[in-house]
């Protein structure tokens, strides 16, 4: 009888990634949110539900070294992240700067231009998923 191998079924990277940026996307907008679920766009005055909040990313999501380090992660209100990426960008600069220090930001700019191999994005990604997926509001 010809032996039938079992392949154990790996997920899809694309369908991890996606489910890394959601889970870290939860649970940083919960962390920064206050009791009643507010939280404050790191790069201008408005406050917000954590639900209508975006995730921001000080470097941008195209480096998977930072795209789920907490680090590089801060709240932000759609109009900052979408169509002010100026100001979002210098405001939220600024707060990192505030944060860690010249030498914090500059170990996060580091880790973002290291290139990674296709099974350590996937590493990233399952630690990301384990890391993050008791949000605060899940418990
Ligand atoms: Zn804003």
């Amino acid at each position: 009888m010809r032996r039938v191998q079992e392949v154990k079924k790996q997920t899809k990277l694309p369908t991890l990634i996606a489910k890394a940026d959601k889970v870290t996307s939860l649970y940083i907008r919960q962390k920064y949110a206050d009791h009643a679920g507010m939280v404050k766009c790191v790069s201008c005055p408005t406050v917000l539900h954590w639900k209508e909040a975006h995730c921001a990313h000080w470097i941008g999501r195209a480096a998977k070294a930072t795209r789920w380090m907490e680090e590089n992660l801060a709240v932000a209100c759609p109009s900052c992240n979408v169509f002010r990426k100026e100001l979002h960008q210098r405001e939220f600069t600024l707060f990192q700067l505030d944060r860690y220090g010249r030498e914090g930001i500059e170990e996060i700019k580091a880790e973002s231009r290291k290139v990674l191999s296709a099974s350590q994005v996937r590493q990233l990604a399952e630690e990301a998923i384990n890391n993050f997926k008791e949000a605060p509001c899940n418990q």
